[in-house]
């Protein structure tokens, strides 16, 4: 019927209208007022929201509660308990990223040689396209999206052009603003360490096994066995000596030998000789 569209969406508009008064009557908790000092973690919504409405929320004065998945600009994780930064300057984040706005230089020691570590990292966030590629591929959980979108200034250089010191933050903020992701990553690095540590004493205790093995037979000789082990050994060198004694013989008979050639050459030499007079 003509007008039944219309109709349609005008309801639909009206319902949403109305959604808005029944939220903000129920003060459904999608906004907090910045009056309100939060932490971290309670700026998070941990539940699904009943929110049907459009609500409008009175931007500074109320910010809207972000799921823990909102994501706008890469921070960097420092290691509380180590004092060290986790990021290894591997450079896979700054090779992944689609726009290149990831600069990184690896840290070196005294001898010039390289170390795991940066000694710089720079984010241009006026390039950022906050797609969390970065995140995505590094190896070490050393990167991660920080929640915090307020980062109006009137330059991008140098202001919109973080450095380390700007993107690092302590694993407590990081594991307070991704509560869920942090703790599954945290139940994967524990089993894989206790995984390695089972691998490595099983390697210890074999090693002391073999080692136990290669000593038991000579913790075991009686003395029985030690004598008999001795005489062996003298009966093996007397055969040794009895050898050596049938050489001489050997070299005896050689001499002999050779002493006979030196005679029948000279008589026949003698021989040729009386011929040939
Ligand atoms: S943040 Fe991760 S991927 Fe990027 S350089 Fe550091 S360790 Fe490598
Ligand atoms: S979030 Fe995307 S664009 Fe931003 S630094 Fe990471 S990879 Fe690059």
């Amino acid at each position: 019927m003509y007008g039944t569209g219309l109709l349609k969406g005008l309801g639909i508009t009206l319902k949403h209208a109305l959604d808005t008064f029944r939220d903000d009557s129920k003060d459904v908790p999608s906004r907090y007022a910045d009056s309100i000092q939060l932490d971290n973690r309670r700026r998070i919504i941990e539940q699904p929201i009943d929110q049907e409405g459009l609500l409008t929320i009175q931007y500074p004065e109320e910010k809207r509660l972000l799921p823990e998945r909102f994501r706008y600009i890469p921070m960097l994780i420092w290691d509380t308990q180590k004092n060290e930064d986790l990021c290894t300057a591997c450079g896979i984040c700054a090779k992944v990223c689609p726009p290149q706005c990831i600069w990184i230089v690896r840290d070196a020691d005294e001898n010039g040689r390289p170390v795991a570590r940066p000694a710089e990292f720079y984010i241009d966030a006026a390039v950022c396209m906050s797609c969390s590629f970065c995140t995505e591929f590094c190896p070490f959980d050393a990167i991660k999206m920080n929640h915090d979108y307020e980062l109006a200034v009137y330059d991008r250089y140098p202001q919109l052009v973080y450095d380390k010191e700007e993107l690092t933050v302590p694993v407590e903020y990081y594991a307070a603003l991704w509560p869920s992701q942090y703790a599954a990553e945290e139940e994967v690095r524990q089993r894989k360490e206790a995984e390695a540590r089972a691998k490595e004493e099983a390697k210890a205790k074999a090693a002391a096994e073999k080692a136990k093995a290669a000593d038991a037979p000579a913790q075991k000789r009686s003395p029985e066995e030690l004598q008999a082990l001795k005489e062996q050994a003298a009966a093996k060198a007397k055969a040794a000596r009895s050898g050596g004694a049938a050489g001489g013989e050997d070299a005896e008979a050689k001499k002999a030998r050779l002493e006979e050639l030196k005679r029948k050459a000279q008589e026949r030499a003698k021989q040729r000789k009386e011929q040939g007079e």
